[in-house]
């Protein structure tokens, strides 16, 4: 056995820990850039003690955007980058950290449509301050942009991209409305499900999905139907950032193979796609392992998780499946074609979903058809 685990250098997790931002970015530098999202109402107080110059990100990052970021710092001397929102303004912030350092064109460094060159220079220092609870993005060393030129996400990476410190402050979450809580709370879901069962699952992943697993399934529901339950709000933090650790390490799956195209042609949020596809993942892998690969060690992490999401010893992977699907109801998941995603889309969605990072590390590779199936069901 061999793997790796790479993170974050410094995690300060815990409610009130946002108050320590300001004196924490003063150990960084003394010209802080804020970078935060467009409603800033939940960290508004803890945006302006910091009484920074302030960049704003008006949806999920694209390549021009980080461009522009990069330059503002390079020309303004900005020190340190403190990004404070959800997993675009944090991805966002992580770029432009990244960028401002190594010079160049964002779109030089994009894996997949760029020419992938690599990151080598360490970013400026960089804070990730969630506002939500599902990206786990101030963990990991990748940040996703759209290119409006290719139609697609993708992601810059590498170790050099990693935010110096996280501070997962609970208390930001508590104001989420419902339907961001359903969307996010089912991405860190997902990004804890697909890394469990991941060709490049390590058994310190392992540990981390397991319990990042049973606190979701106990919490996303309570906290969806009362946003000021602390105790699941807090639950809700840890697994995204127990989400972020385990994609970082293991990597991903089917789900987010397809929030790749998804996310990059039509405009619908991350998480919400990959609420509409997770049940309809599972039960594509499922079959695919039961039908090519029946002593696969993913059937018996599935059942696993079966138990983790049902709390019951003698759950099948259907039930599971079931519970998964009966979550998305509840949480008033749209279908894709909510998004406007229509039929005769699906075959270049599909060839580029093979294509997409996440996929390679999908327990088997899935076939062209039941690549399809998926969008289908979850259309
Ligand atoms: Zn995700």
């Amino acid at each position: 056995m061999k793997f790796e685990f790479a993170t974050t250098r410094r995690i300060i997790f815990g409610e009130g820990t946002a108050a320590t931002l300001p004196e924490l970015a003063r150990t960084f530098g003394t010209r802080p850039l804020v970078v935060v999202g467009i409603s800033t109402e939940r960290a508004a107080s803890l945006i302006s003690t910091l009484s920074a110059d302030t960049f704003t990100v008006p949806g999920e990052p694209t390549v021009d955007l980080v461009r522009e970021g990069a330059r503002r710092v390079q020309s303004s001397g900005f020190d340190v980058i403190i990004a404070v929102g959800g997993g675009s303004v944090i991805d966002a912030g992580k770029a432009i950290a990244s960028v401002a350092t190594n010079g160049g064109e964002p779109l030089e460094f994009l894996e997949t449509v760029g020419n992938s060159r690599p990151i080598e220079v360490p970013s400026l220092p960089f804070i990730a301050v969630p506002t939500t609870a599902g990206t786990g993005s101030e963990v990991t060393r990748n940040a996703v942009l759209g290119s409006t030129e290719h139609g697609v996400k993708a992601s810059l990476r590498s170790p050099m991209m990693l935010p110096r410190v996280a501070v997962v402050d609970p208390e930001l979450t508590y104001g989420l409305p419902p339907e961001i809580t359903a969307s996010t709370g089912l991405d860190a879901l997902t990004q804890l499900i697909e890394p469990y069962v991941s060709e490049r699952a390590n058994p310190l992943v392992d540990a981390i999905c397991v319990e990042g697993i049973r606190r979701v399934a106990g919490a996303l529901r309570r906290a969806y139907h009362d946003g000021a339950d602390r105790e699941a709000r807090c639950d809700m933090s840890l697994g995204s950032l127990f989400g972020g650790l385990a994609l970082a390490n293991a990597g991903l799956g089917v789900v987010h193979g397809f929030a790749a195209p998804l996310g990059g042609g039509w405009e619908a949020p991350h998480g919400a796609l990959c609420a509409a596809l997770l049940p309809h993942g599972m039960a594509a892998n499922l079959a695919a392992l039961r039908a090519r690969a029946p002593r696969h060690p993913a059937l018996e992490r599935y059942a696993t998780i079966a138990r983790l999401l049902t709390g019951r010893n003698n759950a099948s992977v259907e039930d599971g499946i079931d519970w998964v699907r009966a979550l998305c109801v509840e949480l008033r998941v749209p279908a894709l074609r909510a998004w406007g995603i229509i039929e005769t889309d699906f075959p270049s969605v599909v060839e580029k979903a093979a294509r997409a990072s996440s996929m390679q590390t999908n327990p088997l590779p899935l076939t062209r058809e039941e690549l399809l199936t998926v969008l289908a069901a979850a259309h």
